[in-house]
């Protein structure tokens, strides 16, 4: 395993592993490839594995199949049950040029197969096409976590989010807590102002929040309608309390007027705070079930306001 020389611009640069036990091959595939592209390189499966666990994966592999140990199919069959390097396209790169080999690799997950000779330019053509392809379905993937409106995370995102960090306290016997934000008379903004003024306060509001939080794991989603939800792994009651007023300051102080408020001249919201720890195996339901009650607490106290779930 070794690092090939990097071009300047490396950080923009793909990345592709090229995994071949025969040395000659990897360096007429790696020094074909290494005026375009970051490559890594790996002489066997294990070595390859190894490359693959590491936090910067590459963004394509070229695997040969006979190497001892461990084969390529072998390679690729563990990558594809493995999800976080299952999207990472394979392309086999082999002398087995039987259909049933070529056929056996389209099988285990691999998105393109060259038999050995190769010609490098087609090589190149191919490498090209699977990287467009994986490029555009990241981006959809992540355009479909991020709320058009506010370019912050969905709804569905905040699923993912919680359902995980729930997990993750429980495993780390660490708290964890959730914040639920709805702006204050939100309805009679709209009907006074305009959907469109609605629209950029619902931006100024969510951008607000976003700033309010410091934290590297934290984040904010849009839940629906004028309601955020914020989740904060490794923070307990007073820390998420702290928060939740920071926030609710922060939006006040933003000073959007809203004459049609009931409870002040400008934007306020009210903020329920759930914070559970790690004994309680709650599900995502019934963590957003409480914080939803705190909600609904802090908005019955006259609202602007800050609520714990008892
Ligand atoms: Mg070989």
């Amino acid at each position: 395993m070794q690092q090939l020389p990097l071009h300047s611009s490396s950080e923009v640069m793909d990345r592709i592993l090229v995994v071949d036990d025969t040395p000659t091959n990897i360096k007429v595939l790696a020094g074909a490839l290494v005026s375009r592209y970051q490559v890594q390189v790996a002489t066997s499966g294990k070595a390859a594995l190894k490359i693959l666990s590491q936090e910067q994966k590459p963004h394509l592999v070229l695997l040969d199949i006979m190497m001892p140990e461990m084969d390529g199919y072998e390679v690729c069959k563990r990558m594809k049950s493995d999800s976080a390097t299952r999207d990472i396209p394979v392309i086999f790169v082999s002398a087995k040029t039987q259909v049933s080999d070529q056929q056996y690799g389209f099988d285990l997950g691999a998105v393109d197969y060259i038999t050995k000779p190769f010609e490098i330019p087609l090589v190149l053509a191919r490498i090209n096409v699977h990287l467009r392809l994986k490029h555009k379905s990241d981006q959809l993937e992540k355009l479909a976590l991020v709320d058009a409106l506010t370019d912050i995370p969905n709804r569905r995102a905040l699923d993912d989010c919680l359902d995980r960090e729930i997990r993750r306290s429980v495993r780390n016997e660490s708290p964890m807590s959730i914040l639920m934000l709805d702006i204050d008379h939100f309805k009679n903004y709209n009907d006074h102002y305009g959907h469109g003024a609605g629209d950029v306060c619902l931006r100024s509001v969510a951008k607000s929040i976003e700033n309010c939080l410091r934290r590297p794991g934290d984040l904010v989603g849009r839940y629906g309608g004028e309601e955020f939800v914020v989740i904060l792994p490794d923070c307990d009651e007073t820390c998420a309390a702290a928060v939740a007023e920071k926030i609710r300051d922060h939006i006040s102080r933003l000073n959007i007027a809203h004459a049609k408020s009931l409870v002040s001249d400008h934007i306020t919201v009210s903020v329920g705070i759930k914070t559970t720890f790690c004994q309680s195996q709650n599900s995502c339901d019934q963590v957003l079930n409480q914080v939803d009650n705190a909600l609904y607490n802090a908005k019955k106290s006259g609202r602007n306001c800050v609520m714990a779930a008892t």
